[in-house]
């Protein structure tokens, strides 16, 4: 029998990388549903090729576009909504059994927990619902009793190295240190949106790139890897690795360090957590060490990287800390993509937002919403401070 697969964010690098590994294995899944946000042509090359029962794109007007175009093609038997409901809609709806979770931002939230809540498995590769939200959204995994696998390579790689989690004495979380570990700071400044995105070994949707350059990204995988494996945050380290070819590992108490390698591909992960706990191809080419590059580690340098700092000291300060550093830190990136805000701002953005809010552990959903929108507002203040010094 197949299984139904819903992709929350099937128009992008994850979706794609998983449609890529599902498509390889036509006897175990079936596409039921597809979502997106405003990429019709992409979508409408996803329909053609995978037939699904229901596609939702999150805007209203590339809904309607869609429609238009799937019945000239006589494509009419897919249904095409749109708006956050229906993005919930395609996750708990009958006949989708697995979700992957692939939305980038907050936006994952509401349709990753509507999954959860409908009892589906989960995929997880949006990694800012853990940031958010981490308590409540692992209380509701537990309540749900719903199995959630991590597609984030690091985290994912984590869990192939720590067995039952017995006499684990701390995670190392590896990073690449993105495009700019090695530029004289004073260049940061002027560093442009295509230069951010132009990650040395990841190809990637452009947020979680910009993440990756400012490092704010293995920040929030420190968070992540706090919710998914129960770790205080003084037993999760991060370690550069240049070559993103040792994607974590686990350190024992007796001294045994277990690591995951492999080629830099998303599709690993990927078919690993759709086959788990079997195997399946997933089109990834052998990793060659001998003729792969020197493998080299450094610590992380802090002054360069402060956002890595910002996230520690969220996750060590509780509360709604985490939230507040996602929601300025989306509004920061997204500044920066549009050219309204210097590379080299987006920490202070983010710190302002920190030290303004402080809000109490939020313990409701709807509070986790507030805190992300108070949030918000205040790092627009802050941007804006920042834009009007800008030449
Ligand atoms: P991407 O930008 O390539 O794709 C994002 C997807 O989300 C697209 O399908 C887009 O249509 C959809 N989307 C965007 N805004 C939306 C909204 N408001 N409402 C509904 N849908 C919306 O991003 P990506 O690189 O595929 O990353 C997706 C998630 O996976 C992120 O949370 C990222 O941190 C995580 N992740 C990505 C990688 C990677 O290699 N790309 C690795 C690890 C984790
Ligand atoms: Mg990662």
């Amino acid at each position: 029998m197949t299984r139904g697969i819903c992709i929350l964010g099937a128009t992008g690098s994850i979706g794609k990388s998983t449609l890529d590994v599902v498509s390889r294995h036509p006897d175990q899944f079936r596409i039921v549903a597809l979502t997106g946000n405003h990429r019709v042509a992409e979508m409408q090359a996803l329909c053609e090729q995978h037939h699904p029962e229901l596609v939702v794109m999150a805007a209203p007007e590339a809904a309607q576009q869609l429609r238009v175009i799937l019945r000239d093609m006589g494509l009419k038997h897919i249904r095409v909504e749109s708006g956050p409901g229906a993005l919930a809609e395609a996750a708990r709806m009958d006949g989708v059994d697995e979700v992957m979770a692939a939305i980038v931002g907050a936006a994952g939230l509401l349709p990753t927990l509507a999954a959860v809540e409908s009892g589906k498995k989960v995929y997880l590769a949006n990694k800012e619902c853990l940031v958010m939200a981490g308590s409540l959204f692992m209380e509701r995994v537990r309540h749900h009793q719903v199995i959630l696998l991590p597609i984030d390579s690091e985290h994912n790689a984590v869990f192939q190295c720590f067995a039952e989690g017995k006499g684990v004495r701390r995670v190392l979380l590896t990073a690449s240190g993105g495009p700019f570990r090695t530029w004289p700071m004073e260049r940061l400044a002027a560093v442009t949106p295509d230069q951010a995105c132009a990650h040395p070994n990841w190809v990637m949707g452009r947020k979680i790139s910009v993440d990756s350059a400012t490092m704010m990204n293995k920040g929030l995988e420190v968070i992540e890897a706090h919710w998914l494996f129960n770790l205080p945050a003084s037993r999760i380290d991060v370690l550069i690795h240049p070559q993103s070819i040792i994607h974590s590992m686990v350190e024992y108490v007796d001294g045994s360090v277990l690591a995951q390698l492999g080629n830099p591909d998303m599709r690993t992960p990927i078919a690993h957590a759709l086959a788990y706990p079997e195997r399946m191809e997933s089109g990834v080419s052998s990793l060659d060490l001998a003729r792969g590059p020197d493998l080299q580690f450094e610590a992380p340098d802090l002054q360069r990287f402060p956002c890595l700092a910002l996230a520690f000291s969220a996750l060590r300060a509780g509360g709604a800390a985490a939230t507040v550093l996602n929601a300025a830190n989306e509004m920061a990136v997204q500044a920066f993509l549009d050219g309204a805000l210097p590379f080299s701002r987006i920490a202070a953005v983010v710190e302002d937002t920190l030290t303004e809010l402080q809000p109490a552990a939020p313990d409701h959903l709807d509070a986790v919403l507030a805190v992300d929108q108070l949030a918000r507002e205040t790092a627009v203040r802050h941007l804006c401070r920042y834009r009007s010094g800008m030449q």
